[in-house]
């Protein structure tokens, strides 16, 4: 259920703030808000003081809100089914708050004296993860905090001498995965890696072939995309540099210099035949210029599909490479994008000046 769900359209943000005022019941379920000031999230008819609009962060499951750094609010209890708390899910709750880094195993159940077979049932009944898909999307939204959060740590060690990527790795490794030796062969595994550009650090992924994700780390909704990659592929992601990804980087650096306007590094387009349709024709677009939605639909024989073409430029993870910040409102202005609108804006400066 992660990741392929849509995010919640901003359509809708207006509507569920209204209904979380009115504690709307009829909403359960529909919805869950994290609040950015206290850092918890909510189920609709939380009894809570309800926060200020600006503060509210909406999302479809509880486990999104997870990856994006919630803990679940005391009062409303959203991981739990409204009228009935059982026992055992409160429990295994209450153990990873207290102790939100903790990797589990099956020993650890035993301490608690719970059923570990019981406890997958039940997650998955209820919440439609099991309790360590639980764990681990808290444990990998509190890390990437930490990680956004960490730049007086890497100017520090910048200063001192040390790489830059260094507390990114330890946090990264933290959440992502066991160290390789712990791996089984027969899993797959893609490598991370730090990179920073002009425009502040990035994130790739990768395996030994291509470069399957490179987004600003910063990026609304980065731990879902990362989290997608990692279940699509079926892989470990652990922090480590590849061919692709040294690549990448020197790529980038002549780019950003402005030597530089055709990227050749390998990239892995993971997407629907359409998806991936429509990031072709975005590459097709020559730096320095801009298309809007329709013009792309159009280009693509399908001039009324320009929401879904609008939906797989906002599902593209390879931030620059596939040039979805060409892409601008059919009336000039400069429309959305993931990495912020100051970025899109230097960017399309950027180009036009090379
Ligand atoms: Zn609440």
């Amino acid at each position: 259920m992660l990741g392929d769900a849509a995010m919640i359209p901003s359509e809708r943000y207006e509507e569920y703030y209204q209904a979380l005022l009115e504690k709307k019941t009829e909403y359960e379920g529909l919805f869950y808000v994290g609040v950015k000031s206290t850092g918890v999230f909510c189920r609709p008819t939380c009894p809570a003081r309800k926060p200020k609009f600006v503060n509210c962060e909406f999302y479809e499951n509880a486990q999104q809100a997870l990856l994006a750094s919630y803990r679940p609010c005391q009062r409303c209890r959203p991981l739990s089914h409204p009228n009935h708390v059982p026992d055992l899910v409160r429990v295994l709750v209450e153990a990873v708050e207290a102790n939100p880094e903790k990797r589990w195993t099956g020993q650890d159940f035993k301490q608690l004296s719970v059923d570990e077979s019981t406890a997958r049932r039940q997650f998955k009944k209820r919440f439609g993860m099991t309790f360590v898909e639980y764990a681990r999307a808290r444990r990998m939204g509190l890390a990437l905090k930490q990680i956004r959060g960490g730049k007086s740590v890497i100017d520090a060690q910048l200063s001192t001498g040390y790489e830059s990527g260094s507390g990114f790795r330890d946090a990264f490794s933290r959440i992502m995965g066991a160290a390789p030796a712990l791996l089984g062969t027969d899993k797959k595994i893609l490598k991370a890696a730090w990179i920073d550009t002009r425009l502040g650090p990035m994130i790739a992924i990768s395996d030994e072939h291509a470069l399957h994700l490179l987004e600003f780390v910063d990026r609304r909704g980065l731990e879902r995309e990362v989290e997608r990659l990692r279940k699509r592929t079926k892989s470990a992601i652990i922090p480590g540099v590849t061919e692709p990804i040294r690549s990448i980087e020197r790529e980038l650096a002549d780019y950003f210099e402005g030597s530089l306007t055709a990227f050749k590094t390998p990239i892995a387009m993971l997407g629907s035949p359409f998806q991936i349709n429509v990031w072709q024709q975005l590459m097709a677009i020559p730096p320095g210029e801009t298309r809007s939605y329709l013009d792309l639909a159009k280009s693509l024989g399908k001039p009324s599909a320009f929401r879904a073409v609008a939906q797989a430029n906002g599902a593209n993870q390879l931030a620059i490479i596939i040039p979805c910040h060409r892409v601008i409102n059919a009336n000039g202005e400069l429309g959305g994008y993931g990495g912020g609108l100051s970025r899109k804006d230097w960017l399309l400066t950027h180009e036009k000046n090379v």
